[in-house]
């Protein structure tokens, strides 16, 4: 069974840029890739991929025409499970464990090293 956390360096050509955070989110169906070392937004991470907690909490939207915003999940990661915010489209306020990874996501994961070429 896939694990439910994976860390994924970022390269840009021979240089370590940032290192992200990646699981599957049982909120919104779909991956969260946090940074967690790099530039800013950046997350405080616990270190565990067992039971991983970030802070502040993640939210990820989309910006409307108008200017607006239109929240597409907003959690709280916290020990492995998580916490979903009243604002969020799905499952509001409920406490979701985090489930093992997508097997195509730890195959890309594990062989994609340079997102962007110099
Ligand atoms: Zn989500």
């Amino acid at each position: 069974m896939n694990a439910i956390a994976l860390v994924r360096d970022i390269w840009r050509g021979a240089q370590l840029v940032a290192r992200h955070l990646r699981y599957w989110c049982p909120a919104c169906d779909s991956m969260h890739g946090i940074c967690i070392e790099g530039p800013e937004p950046r997350w405080s991470w616990n270190g565990s991929l067992d039971a991983p907690t970030l802070t502040p909490s993640v939210l990820s939207y989309l910006p409307r025409p108008d200017g607006s915003r239109e929240t597409l999940c907003h959690h709280f990661l916290t020990d492995g499970r998580v916490v979903v915010c009243g604002d969020s489209p799905k499952h509001p306020n409920e406490s979701l464990p985090l489930p093992p990874l997508p097997d195509w996501l730890v195959s890309e994961s594990a062989t994609s090293h340079s997102d962007d070429a110099p």
